[in-house]
């Protein structure tokens, strides 16, 4: 039996990490599950999956998890240092899908143990992405792409020699505002941010698809995960969805991965590879669709994909920065404490103001040296926020 750990279990992609492991469940042996604040749904899962351990981020709810596992012999543990310890407790294979730089220490741990990791949380590659790959070659571990476009890209370069590719496309849907007038924009509220129209995701992804965020942290999540120039990745709107990205090759061919929006397919092939297992996600019709659009992305609309330029220019730190400034954005915006456009001038001018900071583009990466720069660039982004 494969051993198998779920970080962010109670979210959208852990629920459907959960849905496959459950279709399947004499093949897995699940170790560790985690959440945050939904103890029930957390509780249910880890009874029915027969976990070893399951872990909440919220010391504050300890006990409330532990009244739900009662008599289920299943441990029962909270706070920052139990979610490393549920990466760290023995696994084959790790989903990491706990969203923001929150999941980035679980990650490496489950790393150093050598275990396949299933990475949904793109802001660890965005922050650390130098770091998550040397913990992986160190530990003889694998990092395998979750996020739809990535696992695209991957399956497009199977059998290829990277020295071929021309060009890597990322599609995006463009969000909630994608057809709004620009100046609609400046009023948007939390709530007409956090509808997608082609995805069912979490809140704070899907109102960073409405910025773009989510497409600029992506772009930088190319970069790191096929290590290939920036110049190379492009963004193109795609209302429908259907193609997740295209991989463009020196002889003029490209090859583009098209499927239903069902993360199933992305979780599912991580969780089988290096083998393709069939998978209950929809079937195309392509002749039903009729038809697939394409247009170019604005970057007056979107600033989040200038600024994402700017970091991958810039290297070193400044992904941990711009990770960290955007969840500040976020977190203040969805508080309704500034306005949607504000978002990317918030994430710019703490760009700016920590560029100058030593260690940010030179210093070495560990994982202390990524967290200072988090810790750093939310100050940064709390104080321009109260002078706005
Ligand atoms: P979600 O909000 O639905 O779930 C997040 C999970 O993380 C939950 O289990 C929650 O309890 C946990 N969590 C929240 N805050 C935490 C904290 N501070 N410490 C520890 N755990 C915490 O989010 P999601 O949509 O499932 O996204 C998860 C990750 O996957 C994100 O990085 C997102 O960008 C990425 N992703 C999601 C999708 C998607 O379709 N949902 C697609 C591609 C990539
Ligand atoms: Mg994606």
């Amino acid at each position: 039996m494969r051993k198998v750990s779920i970080l962010g279990a109670t979210g959208s992609i852990g629920q459907n990490t959960i849905d496959l492991i459950k279709r399947a469940s004499g093949e897995y042996d699940v170790v560790a599950l985690t959440g945050a604040r939904n103890i029930k749904q957390l509780a249910e899962d880890a009874r029915d999956l027969h976990a070893d351990l399951a872990v909440t981020a919220d010391p504050l709810l300890l006990d409330d998890l532990r009244d739900a596992l009662a008599g289920s012999g299943i441990d029962a543990a909270a706070g920052s240092e139990a979610l490393v310890e549920a990466g760290a407790r023995d696994a084959d294979w790790v989903m990491s899908a706990i969203v923001g730089a929150a999941g980035l220490a679980p990650g490496l741990e489950a790393l150093k143990q050598g275990a396949s990791l299933a990475l949904a949380n793109k802001e660890s590659m965005v922050c650390a992405g130098a770091l998550v790959k040397a913990t992986a070659t160190q530990h003889q571990a694998r990092v395998l792409p979750v996020d739809s476009e990535h696992s695209a890209v991957f399956q497009g370069l199977i059998g290829e020699d990277m020295k071929a590719v021309e060009r890597i496309i990322i599609t995006a849907s463009g969000g909630a505002f994608r057809d709004w007038p620009m100046e609609k924009l400046a009023g948007a509220t939390p709530a007409q941010a956090a509808t997608h129209p082609n995805w069912d995701m979490g809140k704070r992804i899907t109102i960073d698809s409405a910025s773009m965020f989510n497409k600029a942290l992506e772009v930088i999540e190319t970069r790191e995960f096929f290590e290939v120039d920036p110049s190379i990745i492009e963004v193109l709107v795609h209302p429908q969805s259907m193609i997740h990205a295209l991989v463009g090759f020196n002889d003029g061919a490209l090859m583009a991965h098209v499927g239903p929006p069902d993360m199933r397919h992305a979780i599912g092939f991580a969780l089988h590879w290096p083998e393709r297992r069939k998978l209950p996600v929809e079937r195309l019709d392509l002749a039903a669709l009729s038809q697939l659009t394409f247009r170019a992305p604005d970057e007056i609309r979107w600033p989040a994909l200038r600024l994402a330029r700017e970091v991958m220019e810039a290297g070193g730190h400044s992904g941990a920065v711009f990770n960290a400034a955007k969840e500040r954005a976020l977190d203040h915006f969805i508080a309704q404490k500034i306005g949607f456009m504000q978002m990317a001038e918030v994430v710019e001018e703490v760009l700016t103001r920590l560029s100058a900071q030593s260690g940010l583009t030179n210093a070495e990466m560990t994982l202390d040296s990524v967290l200072e720069m988090d810790h750093l660039a939310r100050k940064c982004a709390d104080e321009i926020i109260a002078g706005m």
